[in-house]
């Protein structure tokens, strides 16, 4: 029977969390022999696999995006459109996530256990506005060796903008990025025939040390966030693709799940990067100048499921200490979660690092993330499915309103001729 790659990785996926339990509950010592020879080699391999392919394709989507755009009229109002729609959104979701905290109180439940954040030591979050200062790379070369993103991503602007420029000038280096291009979406193929063995080993590890046990006291945390991601993915991006995009929201979340299941497996925004692209502009048909421009951005600086989890985790350790927030410091967290998602990247566990921002912004413990930490492996998977659907939405709904707007200026000019 030859099995679809998706359904292999959803199947992978099933596989793993059962496998990773049972390991978990009753072969402890087992785990502890397959984990460092088998499950964790799987997964590290398709994360370095995949990660390999990330630097480069980033680049020269973004720069072909840019150069496919054209004008850069045209590059501009995608640009604010994109952003304005990613700020909403995020801003949307830790509303979302604080409104839902306050609803079902998870912080309040009886049992939970302080001394575990004890130990905790925080790392330190880069500040935001150094982020943000340093979008312009001194060295691009520099910012690719070390996967700096934002930089990335603005030296590929002014490449692209610079080859519309120049024009048939320098149509020979065009024909070269096109044709890296290709080649990297042809190794994005290759690599994904590994991904189900590579999700499996990952799921399989996560879940076998950490097992249920991490959820006990945390449950409802747990929960929380969880329902706050479904609400946001429903609501918020239902709507989006429903009026925005006026697309049905289940053919696109149907459409879309091979990528949230890669993104599910790795965690990683960024390492689903050639996936989400690819699903989108062969099965949602977004164009590919802007899915080239948008999916790259959106990795980068769009993270509304880390958001929602800021939120919640917010609500839940000042419940846990015993603090109550103000309004002016509900407002305070909204705005710092909301750069705290353009600075974190799209790579597992730093949403959790960027709590600390959060936390600091309206003095709160910052030791309480050792509470939330046992679980935040499982969350990061679900959240990170939720972030990189925002960024497909946005493209979906971008890709469509050019569409109308070229139909609608073709028209213009051909009633005038
Ligand atoms: N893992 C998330 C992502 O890549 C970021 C995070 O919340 O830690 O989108």
């Amino acid at each position: 029977m030859k099995l679809n790659l998706t359904t292999k990785i959803i199947l992978a996926l099933i596989l793993g969390a059962i496998v990773g339990l049972l390991l978990n509950l009753f072969a402890k010592d087992w785990f502890d022999v397959l984990d460092p020879y088998l499950l964790t080699p799987l997964g590290q391999i398709f994360l370095n696999l995949i990660s390999m392919l990330v630097v480069p394709i980033v680049f020269l989507s973004i720069v072909l995006g840019t150069a496919g755009l054209g004008d850069p009229k045209k590059l501009g109002r995608i640009g604010v459109k994109a952003v304005s729609f990613f700020l909403i959104t995020t801003c949307i979701a830790i509303v979302i996530g604080l409104l839902m905290a306050y609803a079902i109180d998870p912080g309040m439940v009886e049992g939970i256990d302080k001394s575990q954040a004890e130990g905790y030591k925080t790392e330190d979050a880069p500040p935001v506005g150094e982020t943000l200062l340093n979008i312009i790379p001194k060295n691009p070369i520099a910012s690719m060796s070390e996967g700096n993103m934002l930089q990335i991503i603005a030296f590929a602007i002014f490449v692209g903008l610079g080859l519309t420029a120049l024009g048939d000038k320098t149509k020979g280096i065009l024909k070269l990025f096109e044709q890296g291009n290709d080649l990297m979406m042809y190794l994005v193929g290759i690599v994904m025939k590994f991904a189900p063995y590579g999700t499996f080993g990952l799921l399989a590890s996560a879940i076998g040390s950490q097992g249920l046990s991490a959820l006990k006291a945390m449950w409802l945390y747990f929960v929380v966030v969880l329902l706050g991601l479904i609400v946001h993915g429903a609501v918020t991006y239902g709507s989006a693709v429903g009026f925005l995009a006026k697309k049905n929201p289940i053919w696109f979340f149907k459409t879309f799940s091979p990528a949230m299941s890669v993104a599910f497996g790795t965690s990683s925004s960024n390492a689903t990067l050639p996936v989400s692209m690819e699903v989108a502009q062969d099965k949602l048909k977004v164009s590919k100048s802007v899915s080239s421009f948008v999916q790259p951005l959106g990795a980068t600086i769009n993270m509304d499921g880390t958001a929602i989890m800021q939120g919640v985790a917010t609500v839940f350790i000042a419940q846990v200490y015993g603090i109550d927030l103000t309004l002016e410091q509900l407002v305070t967290v909204v705005l710092t979660a909301v750069l705290a998602s353009i600075g974190t990247a799209g790579v597992p566990g730093v949403g959790l690092i960027m709590l600390a921002m959060v936390l600091n912004s309206v003095g709160l413990p910052v030791e309480g993330i050792g509470l939330i930490l046992g679980i935040d492996r499982l969350l990061d998977m679900a959240r990170t499915a939720i972030n990189i659907s925002g960024d497909a939405a946005c493209a979906l709904y971008i890709s469509e309103s050019e569409k109308k707007r070229t139909i609608k200026e073709q028209r213009g000019e051909s009633a005038r001729s």
